[in-house]
């Protein structure tokens, strides 16, 4: 027998349908490119994508066509995905962070045939247009008094194009599994590859992230997503901001401290989100100038790991609970993320930092394990680590066009590519990438671990640990670190900070120190490129 309840496809429209209907006055607030404060709301934010999905279908496009956005978070970026998605079209989000010769490749193979860009970019799609054959339409995120001159044929400003429609619009309808939305992941090898996210994993994707021990999102909440839209999927914030009628604060063009904490007291926001490098800014500003976060009850950390001086920073002194938090562009992206469970409820002090450093626990909606090489499930004993797989229904099974099949296994287990160990009560750590990992006398040692204590070091300002060849344990772990300003730590400073807080033989065998760690477009570590840096350095070991 079936049930007998109706059919209702969980289409990603449905969520600014809710957002207008249930939360129309709620504001959504952006620093805006140009500069100014910008206020608008649900309701305004709906009828102004209805707009877009009107003139995109009157342009001819439609179901399945790629339109890109190189756009930071501001309301216009908002109503793009929603206008695109409401036509069945699929919104690219583009990193300008990365090579012009990388973002040619990524536009060639999704074959985008129009791109939303805020005019921080119009240069770089200046320089990118001639290079993507399928590109036929730039439309400039700005009104006709910002418009600059341009050579592109057709490229128009958003304003005035929108003065074309009048919002009279019905949503398309379609299966709920039709592609939503699509994020190139920044593979360190090989050419990167595209994710492609449904309608039904994007909402529930949402439902999963507002829960209270996932982001706690609430219609009370002021979200703040530093994280950009083009970073794995804006984190989802897009879609769960507006379906819980949250009110949405968006950063536009500046993440520096400065600007950030204006934000956090001006519009006191509640609940944010960002990679570590941003609340190291923070905290930094903070320090030199002073200031209190009255109103910020939580700041959701992922992207990398989270060093323990930020947890305590932001609950010690600012009393801001730190949700340390893991996923990948392949996991829409939430993965896991550390509340407290009620086996944990008693720490206090170190033990309770010790478990605010796991990448905590999964929500209803994804599984997980951790493997050996011979796909044998390892134990959850807090310390075994092997390979991180992960399944579930915002869990990309394929890449687009199919490249890195072998990632998937034939019981749908995403392999991660993360290393990783899980303890009784389900708590997930990383403790590096697969690439990464330091095999020393057939053992590993965790690039991550040593890396996180190093930067707790008060004149280490950011830490990276690589394996390099040794003749007797294979390899051995070099500390490349940089000095705070005005610091100067030294090599016997830095290792006698760590003694105690690793393992022995997990003690790098030397110390660098350099003036920058080289980083990926998504602010990550660029191991490879730190190992060709360091290919011909012999440790004194050696
Ligand atoms: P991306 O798809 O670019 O978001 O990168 C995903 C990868 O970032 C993961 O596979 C992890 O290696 C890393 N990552 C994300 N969050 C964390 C975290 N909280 N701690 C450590 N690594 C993380």
């Amino acid at each position: 027998m079936r049930g007998l309840m109706q059919d209702w496809p969980l289409l990603c429209s449905k969520v600014i349908d809710h957002a207008a209907n249930e939360h129309p006055l709620r504001e959504v607030v952006s620093r805006s490119v140009e500069g100014p404060m910008h206020r608008t709301n649900y309701r305004e934010v709906r009828g102004r994508a209805l707009k877009i999905a009107q003139l995109l279908e009157r342009e001819g496009y439609g179901l399945g066509d790629r339109i890109a956005t190189m756009a930071w978070n501001t309301w216009r970026h908002l109503e793009c995905w929603y206008g695109i998605m409401g036509i069945g079209a699929i919104y690219h989000t583009l990193n300008p962070r990365l090579f012009p010769e990388q973002l040619a490749w990524i536009m060639n193979d999704a074959e985008d045939k129009l791109v939303f860009v805020d005019l921080t970019f119009l240069p770089l799609i200046e320089a990118l247009a001639p290079k993507v054959a399928s590109l036929k339409k730039v439309i400039v995120l700005t009104d006709a008094q910002h418009m600059p001159e341009t050579k592109l044929p057709n490229a128009v400003a958003y304003e005035e194009w929108l003065k074309g429609a009048d919002g009279d619009f019905a949503w398309k309808e379609f299966d709920e599994n039709t592609a939503a939305g699509m994020c190139y992941t920044s593979g360190t090898t090989g050419n990167p590859k595209g994710v492609v996210y449904s309608h039904r994993s994007n909402v529930l994707h949402s439902m999963i992230a507002q829960a209270p021990d996932a982001m706690n999102i609430s219609s009370s909440s002021r979200m703040l997503p530093i994280v950009p839209l083009f970073h794995a999927n804006g984190w989802g914030i897009a879609l769960t901001t507006p379906m819980t009628g949250a009110t949405l604060v968006m950063p536009g063009p500046k993440m520096d401290g400065a600007s950030v904490y204006q934000l956090l007291t001006e519009e006191r926001v509640t609940c944010t989100a960002a990679v570590p490098t941003v609340w190291l800014m923070l905290l930094q500003h903070l320090e030199a100038h002073g200031g209190e976060l009255p109103d910020l009850e939580r700041v959701i950390i992922g992207g990398s790991a989270c060093p323990r001086r930020v947890i305590e920073a932001f609950q010690n002194r600012y009393g801001a609970q730190v949700v340390h938090a893991w996923g990948m562009t392949e996991m829409s992206p939430l993965g896991t993320l550390c509340a407290i469970k009620p086996e944990y409820a008693g720490l206090t002090g170190d033990d309770l930092l010790a478990v605010e450093e796991t990448q905590g626990f999964p929500p209803f909606g994804v599984e997980m394990k951790v493997t050996d090489d011979e796909n044998r499930t390892l134990p959850r004993d807090g310390k075994t680590f092997g390979r991180l797989k992960v399944r579930g229904p915002a869990v990309a099974k394929a890449y687009y066009k199919d490249q890195g099949a072998e990632l998937f296994d034939d019981e749908r287990w995403f392999d991660t590519g993360d290393v990783a160990h899980i303890d009784q009560h389900g708590y997930m750590k990383i403790t590096d990438r697969a690439k990464d990992v330091i095999k020393s006398g057939g053992e590993w040692i965790s690039s991550i671990e040593i890396e996180n204590v190093a930067v707790g070091h008060p004149d280490v300002a950011e830490a990276a640990v690589i394996g390099l060849s040794h003749p007797k344990w294979d390899e051995r772990p070099l500390l490349v670190c940089v000095k705070r300003e005005g610091r100067e730590p030294t090599k016997e400073d830095v290792l006698g900070f760590l003694n105690g807080k690793i393992a022995k033989w997990w003690m790098p065998d030397d110390v660098v120190f350099v003036d920058e760690i080289p980083h990926t477009a998504a602010g990550k570590i660029r191991k490879t490129a730190l190992r060709d840096e360091f290919r011909d350095y012999v440790l004194p070991t050696a």
